[in-house]
């Protein structure tokens, strides 16, 4: 049974990231009156991820450009900005969250948003080694940052977006980069082969060292501690002056599983953002929802599917109720390389791709399934974008000539 909204709700948000700033910011839009804290375990102000491994990584963006909303906005719409702060236990029978020595908030509505931590490797010593990093933290990207000297060797494990993000912004700032990847190819989860293999060949162009199928089996540490060789299965050992593990995420579900909820690789929400107990939500990337396009579940990690999960769930706690139904989208930037994403590619039958991946720098592939445009990958071109994210939306069947053919502009196959 749902929660009638008053006046006096008081909202309880745990975790200050994208989701949790985006949220207090949409629930006072949404004409919440009542008392809101937002209980982040980091210190400062709430920031974005994504520069840093773009702009704060390359120095072009200091640490104050990244706030999500201007500091003032905290006071002025009355949020009780709680940072450097960690919920450590939710009591669900009493409506309160613990904190890291005892403290206790009421509420009556609480909002987990506590994202997810980087997947470490398992190796002895890896987690001391100085020159050994991982990127999902303001904490993480300034360490790494301080070591990116032109002429440093950089090994990056894990050919996905983030990991090859980085290398793009090392291989800009004169190191000298090598990126392992296990599987096949690069960004193999995500991207039709076409895809992977253009940005293979992006890499080459710049300089970086690409090996796919490269399974690292150990590290040779210097005696500091630090990592000076990745050991490969193929004997090989590649000699390194800092490492970058970059191999996906950990959904932080521990509280929503130590407090009795549902979790299915993310804490389980219905399409309003809704735990089981309906005085508890859940947004962001610690979150499995419905995928109303393919069935079944999904957990996103995008800035776009925070947003929207943070409208989301401002809407239900005021009453309002509207499904999340958006087409989910994401973008990545590596050197001149502006990649857009729409829609989900998974379960896709056939890949169409507009313009050419072996030369040059802007295409797009475009994902069928059953005839139907379900997703989009488009490079470098902002108009074909556009016109991408309606033929998604209207799962347009279009001819795969048509598709290809470049003298016709998108817009006019809508
Ligand atoms: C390097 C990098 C680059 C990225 N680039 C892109 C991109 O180009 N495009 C894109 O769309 N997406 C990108 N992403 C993904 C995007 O940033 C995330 O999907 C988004 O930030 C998710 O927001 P969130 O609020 O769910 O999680 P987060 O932003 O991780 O916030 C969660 C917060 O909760 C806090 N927390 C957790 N547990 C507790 C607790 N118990 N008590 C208190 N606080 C707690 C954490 O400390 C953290 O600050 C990138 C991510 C990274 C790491």
């Amino acid at each position: 049974m749902d929660i009638e909204p008053t006046a006096a709700d008081r909202v309880v948000v745990v975790g200050a990231g994208q989701a949790g700033a985006d949220f207090v910011a949409a629930l006072r839009m949404a004409g919440h009156q009542g008392p809101v804290t937002l209980v982040g375990e980091e210190p400062g102000y709430p920031y974005a991820l994504p520069p840093l491994s773009k702009a704060y990584l390359s120095g072009k963006a200091t640490a104050e450009d990244l706030h999500i909303r201007p500091p003032s906005m905290y006071e002025q719409q009355r949020i009780e900005l709680r940072t450097g702060t960690r919920v450590s236990a939710i009591d669900r029978a009493a409506r309160h969250v613990v904190l890291t020595g005892g403290e206790r908030l009421a509420y009556t509505r609480l909002v987990l948003a506590t994202g997810g931590r980087a997947r470490r490797l398992p190796a002895p010593g890896l987690d001391e080694a100085p020159n050994v990093h991982y990127l999902r933290t303001l904490a993480d990207a300034s360490a790494m940052r301080h070591q990116f000297v032109p002429g440093a060797r950089l090994v990056v494990v894990g050919g996905g977006y983030v990991g090859l993000e980085v290398a793009a912004i090392a291989r800009r700032g004169g190191l000298d980069v090598t990126v392992l990847e296990a599987l096949p190819r690069v960004l193999a989860r995500v991207t039709a082969p076409q895809v992977s293999a253009f940005y293979q060949r992006v890499h080459t162009e710049e300089g970086v060292d690409i090996r796919v199928g490269a399974a690292v089996t150990g590290f040779a540490f210097a005696a500091d501690g630090s990592v000076a060789a990745v050991e490969l299965k193929s004997g090989e050992r590649l000699d390194t002056d800092i490492v970058l593990v970059g191999i996906g995420l950990i959904p932080h579900t521990e509280l929503a599983e130590q407090a009795g909820l549902a979790v299915d690789n993310g804490i389980v929400v219905d399409e309003h953002c809704r735990t089981e107990d309906p005085a508890v939500l859940a947004i962001g990337d610690c979150t499995s929802h419905p995928c109303g396009e393919h069935g079944g579940r999904r957990r996103l990690e995008s800035v776009p599917n925070a947003s929207e999960q943070a409208r989301t769930a401002a809407a239900t706690v005021t009453g309002n109720l509207q499904p999340y139904t958006a087409i989910p989208w994401f973008w990545s930037d590596q050197y001149n390389v502006k990649l857009k994403t729409t829609g989900l590619s998974a379960g896709y039958d056939d890949v169409v791709i507009r313009g050419t991946t072996d030369t040059g720098r802007s295409f797009a592939a475009f994902y069928l399934k059953d005839g139907q445009v379900r997703a989009a990958d488009v490079i470098s071109s902002p108009r074909d974008f556009t016109a991408a994210r309606k033929l998604v939306a209207a799962r347009a069947r279009v001819d795969p000539e048509t598709l290809k053919d470049l003298s016709l502009p998108l817009k006019h196959l809508l």
